[in-house]
């Protein structure tokens, strides 16, 4: 029997979140769960360790929400503010582990969260407690982290370099708005897959859903699930309109991938 590891989506909401401050669309104003969006992170659990992929603003809220006790390794697939600025709640579990948490992620990546995250990173005389985190940088090939294989794969994000992760079957590729053809050769086989489609609308940095349903095409996945949506996309409206095996992630959604 094949190992397997489960997928969990704490957050598959755009920057903003949704609802975001002031909306009224329908899915800001909706009660559905399914409408309400943290910012965008994923953790994967394999035999007891979990990998955190991200630490956005909602970081705390999606640990307690899912019951999440141990982090054992982090990868950043880049260093916008909605994937990176809940860092300092990885105490926690500094706290619950007593032991540095791994971070990795690409060089330019890791440049500007040693800069943004001066404190953490670099020697100094910061008086409170810090998270306890060690960050490494990650080239093109595969790596071994809290257990799995994990190969990296380029996406382009307006011209920023952003890690999309394969770990066996699955694959997670959000924030992009191209996907190079390297990557596409990665991506080939995939049974999951995760995928930006921010709205309808074009978008400098983001596919948008008929950009994704491109991807989508050319790869051919037994499920995608669509990640980073905003405010405009109502879950189950959306839903209706994309073709059978795409549909929206929501938060809390979970599957199984086979390593
Ligand atoms: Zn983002
Ligand atoms: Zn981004």
């Amino acid at each position: 029997m094949n190992a397997s590891a489960r997928v969990t989506v704490l957050g598959c909401g755009t920057s903003t979140g949704v609802p975001s401050i002031g909306c009224t669309t329908a899915a800001c104003l909706s009660d559905d769960p399914r409408n309400k969006r943290l910012r965008p992170s994923i953790i994967i659990e394999h035999k007891g360790r979990n990998l955190l992929v991200d630490t956005g603003p909602d970081l705390r809220e999606q640990a307690l929400r899912h019951q999440i006790t141990r982090v054992d390794a982090v990868v950043y697939t880049h260093y916008h503010a909605d994937h990176t600025h809940g860092i300092d709640d990885l105490r926690a579990f500094n706290f619950l582990m007593r032991k540095p948490i791994p971070c990795y992620a690409y060089p330019n990546t890791v440049k500007i969260l040693r800069q943004n995250f001066s404190y953490i990173f670099n020697d100094g005389n910061y008086s409170g407690f810090k998270p306890q985190l060690t960050l490494e940088e990650i080239g093109d090939s595969p790596f071994g982290v809290a257990g799995m294989n994990v190969i990296p794969f380029e996406l382009e994000h307006a011209g920023m370099r952003v890690m999309g992760l394969r770990v066996g079957d699955f694959a997670y590729a959000t924030d992009c708005n191209a996907i190079p053809e390297k990557s596409m050769e990665i991506l080939k086989g995939v049974r999951v897959l995760v995928l930006d489609a921010l709205r309808h609308r074009e978008h400098p940095s983001h596919f948008t859903v008929a950009e994704a349903l491109e991807i989508v095409d050319a790869l051919e996945p037994e499920q995608t699930y669509f990640t980073h949506t905003n405010f405009e996309l109502e879950y189950h409206e959306t839903n209706r309109n994309l073709p059978s095996g795409v549909e929206l992630a929501y938060d809390g959604l979970s599957f199984e991938a086979f390593l």
